[in-house]
Formats: structure tokens, C-alpha cells, sequence
């Protein structure tokens, strides 16, 4: 029986590199992971595999950190600041991938915008043309499924409303409910870590 993989699933998994030892991300690419998500910038700027990998920072990015990491990634989960995407544009030489971090479970510790912010927000940036908006992320609520799926189901539908490309939700915890609800990008930490 073949071992459980996560990307038998889905193809964009995002590894959260931050799990991992060096050993174990080799094994990851082994097995054809190609998607390596970071939160921190000392993290990011140690790590070489080839160039056939995407990175992708999926932590909260300060904004005094743009200048030395922002050239470094494919894609931002991310975005949720006007003054980030100022900082993005003053630093990034050829259009960056992002997806702007909603938060969609009402809880004041978490980053992103909140739901009715987003159409200013999705005007506000299209000055910026080294910004290329390619969907939206989420993160699910921590011990509440009812209010992640309902999370999950808010964050595709908006996807659809703005025409946008793709949706970054899903972690170890709750990848089935972001599947269910047609997940583009999961992004995946301690699920892997259990079967490698
Ligand atoms: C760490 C992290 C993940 C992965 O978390 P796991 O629970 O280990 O799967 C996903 N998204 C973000 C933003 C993270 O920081």
C-alpha cells in the first residue's frame, strides 16, 4: 500500500518548511514536493534546492524585511497592507505573486483584511504594477470546524465574485474542509511530518 501523501490530493501543496529539517525537505523533494513555504526570512535565505521550486512566504511579513527577502519568493499568501504594497513596489523587480490574507473568523489576533475591505483593497493596488494579485488566503479558526468551513466556503465564493485565479486555506488541521471546498493551494506542515 503506498504511504498517505498529501499530494495525491492536491497538486499545489505548499510545504511549511518550517517543520522540517534539511534532511526531511530533501525526502519531500524526493517525493515531488515542489512548493516551499516560509515564515521566516533566515529560513528563506538558507534554503537552495533547484531552480524548478516555488518559495512561498506564508508568514506575516514585516515590512522592514521586504527589501531583503522580496526578490527571494514566487508568491506572498500574505498581502493585507497598503504600506506592504508600497514597500513590495519600492523593492520587487518583475510583477510578484500574492494572494491577499483575508480574515474571515473574526478574531481580533489575526491578520488580514476583513471581508468588506476587500473590494477597496483590490482597487487600491492596481496602481502598484509590481503586485499580481493571483487569489486569496485564509486561515482557518483554531478549534472551531463550523466556523473554518464556513470560512473555507466564504473564501471561494469570494474568489469567484473577484474573478480572481486561486485560494491559499487549509492546514494540517482542517486540509479535508479546504478540499472539500475546491482549495487551490493547501499549505501543509505537521500532517507531512508525520508520514515521512
Ligand atoms: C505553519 C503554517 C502552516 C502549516 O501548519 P501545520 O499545522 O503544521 O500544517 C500553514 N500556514 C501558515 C501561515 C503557517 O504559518
Amino acid at each position: 500500500m503506498s504511504k498517505f501523501r498529501i499530494l495525491d490530493y492536491i497538486n499545489q501543496t505548499v510545504v511549511a518548511v518550517k517543520r522540517f529539517n534539511e534532511g526531511e525537505i530533501l525526502k519531500l523533494y524526493e517525493l515531488g514536493y515542489r512548493n516551499f513555504g516560509f515564515n521566516r526570512d533566515s529560513d528563506l535565505l538558507n534554503f537552495n534546492l533547484d531552480n524548478n521550486i516555488n518559495k512561498h512566504f506564508i508568514g506575516y511579513l514585516q515590512t522592514n524585511k521586504v527589501k531583503k527577502i522580496i526578490n527571494q519568493i514566487d508568491f506572498l499568501h500574505s498581502l493585507s497592507t497598503q504600506r506592504l504594497c508600497q514597500e513590495i513596489q519600492k523593492h520587487r523587480i518583475d510583477p510578484l505573486n500574492c494572494f491577499i490574507q483575508v480574515n474571515l473568523t473574526n478574531e481580533s489576533t489575526k491578520n488580514g483584511i476583513s471581508i468588506n475591505e476587500l473590494a477597496d483593497f483590490l482597487l487600491n493596488i492596481k496602481k502598484y504594477d509590481k503586485i499580481n494579485i493571483v487569489g486569496l488566503m485564509t486561515i482557518g479558526h483554531p478549534d472551531d470546524l463550523e466556523l473554518t468551513k464556513e470560512a473555507f466556503k466564504t473564501l471561494n465564493s469570494l474568489k469567484e465574485t473577484y474573478d480572481l485565479n486561486y485560494t491559499s486555506m487549509g492546514m494540517s488541521s482542517d486540509w479535508e474542509i479546504a478540499i472539500n471546498n475546491k482549495a487551490d493551494f493547501i499549505r501543509i506542515g505537521t500532517k507531512l511530518k508525520e508520514v515521512i
